[in-house]
Parts: structure tokens; C-alpha cells; sequence
């Protein structure tokens, strides 16, 4: 296995400015707060958490669509977060974005032969070949060359995501980060496009970071999944592993909440109590310490590090949970 992206204790804090004639920074909202995670070649990363627990932005902060305050994030080695002008425009040949609404990032005056073209027009690609990867593309993605003189507004919204996953294609991308690209579809719609998406991705050699709060959809696509709470993350391993053997006392409640398909196992959903604390003053020590059930004193002073919990590099941040040190092999 080829490591294709490390993120290195990355975070991104948006500054509060308080009122008055000039505004001073009065605090921050600490969006991502110091994330570490590696993604290998040809897999699926999940990244799952609550709404507003920092999995977009960490996937526009990789991606340099905001700067990340602090860390580094390497793509082939190279360090890409500080890249400027053209660097960073030749990097985003490699790396793409996909996002929940596909109608937000397709121009509605624009027919869908133009959407597609435009990132291939950006990176000089010959008129022919544009014209030719247009059809090939829109065929691939499940529409047909009929189509591309209409407009977004024409077509459904899983139409509309085939659409924003044909343009991510045409420059030839190695990552794409989807943001929770199926959340706003049908359950039955979601389910080809994640098909669809895994096909592609064997097709074109793809290794995805898929964003999403469905952890079914999750569980279905991906190959390891981090956890994330409040701009940390939590909890990180192998689906299977982590599904079947979760650690953290967040990752067993999200889990606990995934309805049952087989009526004769019983299932305890485990409530979490209070609500997600605001990000710009997160909690001392253990940020979960306020909402879990087993918090003892030292969670509410000292901040946990992810460590290995369980063979197959499956490692959790919590006190409770009990370090296993591999045997070299
Ligand atoms: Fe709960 Fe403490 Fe573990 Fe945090 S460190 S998850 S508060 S037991
Ligand atoms: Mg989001």
C-alpha cells in the first residue's frame, strides 16, 4: 500500500470578531482542531461525525478551498498546504471536490456540456478531446450524450450529482473528497450513485475521502472510517473493526443508533445527554466529557490522544480505553 495523502495535526480555527469601530478577535471557532490521519491509495476514507463536527472543513482545508491555520498535509509527499497560484492550480488536477448539493456548485446558466468542460478548458485540453471525454463521461456516469445541451434545472438531483461526478472525472483526479455527496438524494437514488461512485473508482483508479453523517452509507462504501467530534478525531479504524468493535464511547453511541435489520437481535440505543457544545469554547480536557456517560475526573483535565486500542491499527482517544501494543512482527 501507497500512502496517497497524510494530514498532520491539521486544524482550522475561524476568528470571532467582537463589535466596535475596529473589530478585534475576541475568540475562535475552533472548526478543526488538530486532525492527523492518512489516506492509502485506492481506499475509501470515511470520515463521520454530527453536523458540525468539522468533516467539511477538514475536506476544504485539505484541499486548500480555506486555508488551514495550522499543519501540514501531504499528497505524494509533498507538502500542499501552504501552495499558492499555479501550484495549487495543478494540484486541484489531482485532487477534486464533490458536494452534497450538486445544484449550488453547477452554474445554472451553463449547459451540462459546458459544466463538465470547464475544468478540462482550465487545464488546456484540446476541443476534441473535451468533446469526446463530454459523451464518453456522460454515458459513464448513467446519462447520455442527449443531455448536454440541457441545464441543471432539468434534471433531478441525483442526475445533477452524476453530473457534478462527471466533471470531477475529466482532468483525471487521483483523490476525490465527496462531501456528503449522496445526504440530500433518496435512500433508493443514494444507493446507485454510491454504486456508481464505487464503480468509478475501480475503473479510474480512485481513492475517495467520503464525508457523510449516514453511517449506513458509510459502512457500505468505505475501507477504514475516522470518527470526528468537535474538530478532533476520535476514534479511527479498519469498517469491519471498527464497526463490530467500537471503543469510544461516541463511536458506540452513533453506532447505537443505526436501526437494527434483523428484528431478533436486540439492540440498547445508548442516548447521549446534552447537546453538542459550541465549538468556539469546547470543553476541557476530553471535549466528550460533558455528554458521556463514563466521564471520571481526569477526562474533565486531560485531553486524551488517540492511541492503538485493538490489532489492525485500530486506535480510539479515551482514558478507558486500554492501549494494545502490537507485537513486532
Ligand atoms: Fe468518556 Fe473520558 Fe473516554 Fe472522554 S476520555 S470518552 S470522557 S471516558
Ligand atoms: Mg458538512
Amino acid at each position: 500500500m501507497t500512502t496517497l495523502l497524510e494530514v498532520n495535526n491539521l486544524k482550522k480555527h475561524f476568528p470571532i470578531k467582537g463589535g466596535g469601530i475596529i473589530p478585534r478577535k475576541v475568540g475562535a471557532v475552533k472548526a478543526v482542531d488538530g486532525v492527523s490521519f492518512s489516506v492509502q491509495k485506492g481506499e475509501t476514507l470515511g470520515l463521520v461525525g454530527e453536523s458540525g463536527c468539522g468533516k467539511s472543513t477538514t475536506g476544504r482545508a485539505i484541499l486548500n478551498l480555506i486555508n488551514p491555520s495550522e499543519g501540514e498535509v501531504f499528497y505524494k509527499g509533498e507538502d500542499i498546504s501552504k501552495l499558492k497560484g499555479e501550484k495549487l492550480r495543478k494540484l486541484r488536477q489531482n485532487i477534486q471536490i464533490i458536494f452534497q448539493d450538486p445544484y449550488a456548485s453547477l452554474n445554472p446558466r451553463m449547459t451540462v456540456e459546458q459544466i463538465i468542460e470547464e475544468p478540462m478548458k482550465a487545464f488546456n485540453t484540446p476541443k476534441k478531446e473535451r468533446k469526446e471525454k463530454v459523451d464518453y463521461l456522460l454515458n459513464r456516469v448513467g446519462l447520455s450524450s442527449y443531455h448536454k445541451h440541457r441545464y441543471p434545472h432539468q434534471f433531478s438531483g441525483g442526475q445533477r450529482q452524476r453530473i457534478g461526478i462527471a466533471r470531477a472525472l475529466t482532468v483525471n483526479p487521483d483523490l476525490i473528497i465527496c462531501d456528503e455527496p449522496v445526504s440530500a438524494l433518496d435512500v433508493s437514488i443514494q444507493a446507485q450513485v454510491v454504486n456508481l461512485m464505487e464503480d468509478l473508482q475501480e475503473e479510474f483508479n480512485l481513492t475517495y475521502i467520503f464525508i457523510a453523517h449516514d453511517l449506513s452509507v458509510v459502512h457500505h462504501i468505505s475501507d477504514r472510517v475516522a470518527v470526528m467530534y468537535l474538530g478532533e478525531i476520535v476514534e479511527v479504524g479498519e469498517v469491519d473493526e471498527l464497526y463490530s468493535n467500537p471503543k469510544h464511547p461516541y463511536t458506540q453511541a452513533l453506532l447505537s443508533a443505526i436501526p437494527e435489520a434483523n428484528p431478533h437481535k436486540k439492540k440498547e440505543r445508548i442516548m447521549l445527554e446534552g447537546d453538542l457544545p459550541s465549538p468556539s469554547i469546547p470543553p476541557e480536557g476530553c471535549k466528550f466529557h460533558t455528554r458521556c456517560p463514563f466521564a471520571e475526573e481526569q477526562c474533565r483535565v486531560k485531553h486524551p490522544e488517540l492511541k492503538s486500542v485493538a490489532a489492525g491499527d485500530h486506535q480510539a482517544a479515551c482514558h478507558l480505553v486500554k492501549e494494545v501494543v502490537e507485537a513486532p512482527v
